[in-house]
């Protein structure tokens, strides 16, 4: 950080600063002046940069650009999307029961073109991106329980790209689409199925973020991936989420893409704007106790998955202004799933992202027109422009994920005796950029955080005269450059850790 400021910027400096002491409220004044207490105790320059929650009331005008990170989305090119998008759909059909050995149509020569492209550019990136085909045979599921009629080889296409800090390198962000597809009947292996915004456009995007983000460093590893089978039942998302729970993998996040490509709803509603980030709430793999433990003293509104989608919104807003996220507190759409689930199931933190007004007539049907109206999954019906926003709204998100420490580990409230004050505590982070951590909280009511208060290089914390009867809080962790973790939602344990 520079010590001589020139006077025009220390003005402007100060009436930002004096605009926002007079615009917040009484609430917000006083998560402000804590801050600033907070900051006088703490010395590193991070965390002094770092102090910002995530009401934009508050917080805006504190928080310094990754100017990184806004140079590295502004390199998404929507030209590749859309080259990548033509590109699949010219292979005729993509269904996961199509050809695998003919070159130029079917879901093989999608596969190959795939592997072919991160593989290109994994070339280009130092030995960090390294990419892999996951094969696996699927064992039949005929109609009308599967739709699988005979046992078939299933394909994800898998580059990874390794984390540069060494403690930090286990910890691992999948960002994936889908790239097989169908027409009206799933196991229709012959008509053709263009499948341009389901899901070539999540492919795409998933493929151009490979390409700016493997000529970069981040201290966690990300996971870029394309899988088959999901139109057939989320097959290869399910082998790639069971295979990374044998392993016992570090998944802390997992982005899906699909049908992020159309900003003309079938409503007649355009909006190139919207990102659907849907998010469950209560987790898919639930124990009988921790429900038991909700329906005491709530916490349906933070799953790992929920705090995710809030994080992205945080990134979004900041770093991807042609997007406005649209956060859905919902696991998926009624009546539809995607590749999410596999990992929800499995106790990953999940999420979806998805246009905002879907136009059925372009989706799962045989390629035709009817009494005028055109149906079919085609490239023309796909905004290249809105799949780049998408795409920006995702590598940021996975950046700021994968540049800042881990979300804390044990969190707990103290719940063994009753008290006004609120004693939270966590199991320190061992990575070394680590600065150290800030309590978030809000109103039970309250949608998003809204408070936040820098708490030091500390591992329990007592919020004095803040009950937890009142409140929802939460933690996070914050590095030496002020990169924030997601927030950890606290269990109740009896003790404190003194
Ligand atoms: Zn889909």
């Amino acid at each position: 950080m520079k010590v001589v400021r020139t006077f025009p910027r220390l003005l402007a400096f100060a009436l930002t600063f004096l605009m926002v002491l007079t615009s917040t409220l009484s609430s917000n004044f006083i998560a402000h002046a804590q801050r600033r207490g907070a900051r006088g105790r703490n010395r590193t320059a991070g965390e002094n940069r770092a102090s910002a929650g995530t009401n934009p009331k508050v917080d805006q005008s504190n928080r310094s650009f990754n100017t990184e990170v806004k140079r590295m989305i502004a390199e998404i090119d929507q030209r590749n999307i859309e080259r990548t998008v033509r590109r699949l759909v010219s292979f005729g059909t993509r269904n996961t029961l199509s050809a695998q050995d003919n070159p130029t149509r079917g879901i093989g020569a999608a596969r190959d073109y795939l592997y072919n492209e991160f593989s290109q550019i994994a070339q280009g990136s130092g030995g960090r991106l390294t990419v892999e085909k996951q094969t696996f045979e699927q064992p039949a599921a005929p109609p009308p329980q599967g739709r699988v009629p005979r046992a078939t080889l299933i394909t994800n296409v898998v580059a990874t790209l390794r984390g540069s800090q060494a403690e930090s390198a286990d910890r691992v962000y999948v960002v994936s689409g889908h790239y097989d597809s169908m027409c009206t009947s799933p196991t229709d292996a012959d008509c053709d199925a263009p499948g341009a915004n389901d899901d070539a456009s999540g492919v795409a995007a998933v493929l151009e973020m490979a390409r700016v983000m493997s000529k970069r460093q981040f201290d966690a590893t990300i996971i870029f991936m394309a899988v088959a089978g999901e139109e057939q039942g989320l097959l290869g998302a399910t082998y790639f989420a069971e295979q990374a729970k044998a392993k016992n993998m570090n998944i802390e996040a997992m982005f899906t893409n699909d049908i992020v490509g159309n900003s003309l709803g079938g409503n007649g509603v355009r909006d190139p704007r919207t990102v659907r980030v849907f998010s469950e709430g209560v987790p898919s793999n639930e124990t009988t106790q921790e429900a038991t433990t909700r329906r005491s003293v709530g916490g349906e509104n933070d799953s790992s998955s929920r705090q995710l989608a809030r994080f992205i919104k945080d990134v979004g807003d900041l770093y991807v202004p042609a997007a406005r996220v649209q956060l859905v507190y919902r696991r998926d759409r009624y009546g539809r799933g995607g590749d999410h689930i596999p990992f929800l199931e499995r106790g990953f933190a999940a999420i979806r992202f998805c246009e905002p007004n879907e136009d059925y007539r372009h989706q799962h049907q045989n390629v035709r027109t009817e009494n005028g109206v055109a149906y079919g999954d085609l490239p023309e019906f796909v905004d290249y422009s809105y799949i780049a926003t998408v795409a920006r709204l995702n590598a940021a998100s996975l950046a700021m994920l994968a540049l800042a420490p881990a979300r804390p580990k044990g969190v707990g409230i103290v719940t063994g005796q009753l008290t006004n004050d609120t004693e939270i505590r966590w199991t320190a982070n061992t990575e070394p950029d680590l600065a150290g951590y800030e309590i978030v909280w809000r109103e039970t009511s309250a949608p998003l955080w809204t408070n936040s208060r820098a708490v030091g290089n500390v591992t329990s914390f007592v919020m004095r005269g803040m009950s937890k009867d009142n409140y929802f809080f939460g933690v996070r962790a914050v590095d030496r450059t002020g990169n924030r973790s997601p927030v950890s939602y606290p269990r109740p344990v009896a003790r404190s850790a003194r």
